[in-house]
């Protein structure tokens, strides 16, 4: 990544973690996704159960690994190969009432909302409400400008993304054939719950590890 795009970025997380500090949420920022792993780590508390919501930020970064490796601490892996659907989904029900739950955002606004949106709807459900801590790792690729930026870019980029990746578990979709969102009302639909983020009602609930280098979509 360009040297004055990261500075640039380190700049903005200034303003980022100020906005996101007046919705009552805890942020910090790391230039490298290898320091943010590390970051994110260090917030997980000794014991703890935590919940794997889907990002693809936290998997290309081995953030889950890493996780079940950490002394004291249980993942609840709803991904964890060999589990039924009705099992995977056991996880996620449960997962609500774990200690911490680990997760991206699809979008952050300028003045620090969170966007996202959700398929099953146990990633946005568990940011609502339930686990004690709400860990974020959040690209600076995500951020823009306003409400409409976020659903824009959600919209353009990261649900057809996120369809074409997990296409091999039988998404028939057709933002898979051509990359683009047609508002569709396909039986296998992932894009069924819409969330934003306004603030958060137990300050430091909350906690937005900002990436400078670009991470998932
Ligand atoms: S609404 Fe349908 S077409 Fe649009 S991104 Fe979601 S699954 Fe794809």
């Amino acid at each position: 990544m360009e040297a004055s795009i990261l500075a640039q970025r380190e700049k903005l997380s200034v303003h980022l973690i100020k906005q996101l500090g007046l919705r009552r949420m805890a942020a910090s920022y790391c230039a490298t996704a290898q320091e943010a792993k590390e970051e994110l780590l260090k917030l997980i508390p000794n014991p703890a159960s935590v919940i794997r919501c889907g990002s693809e930020s936290a998997a290309r970064v081995g953030l889950w690994d890493a996780i079940r490796a950490l002394p004291g601490v249980t993942l609840m892996d709803p991904y964890a190969p060999g589990l039924t659907p009705a099992e995977s989904l056991e996880v996620r029900r449960q997962g609500l009432l774990a200690d911490v739950l680990v997760a991206s955002a699809n979008a952050l606004t300028l003045d620090g909302r969170l966007v996202n949106l959700d398929g099953t709807s146990n990633r946005v459900a568990g940011m609502l409400f339930g686990p004690r801590k709400v860990l974020l790792l959040v690209g600076m690729n995500k951020v823009v400008a306003d409400l409409e930026a976020a659903y824009a870019r959600i919209r353009s980029i990261a649900a057809p993304a996120n369809n074409i990746r997990l296409a091999g578990i039988g998404l028939k979709n057709p933002c898979i054939e051509d990359g683009r969102c047609h508002n569709c009302r396909s039986e296998t639909r992932i894009c069924n719950s819409w969330v934003v983020t306004e603030g958060s009602s137990v300050k430091d609930r909350i906690h937005v590890v900002l990436v400078g280098e670009d991470l998932g979509y």
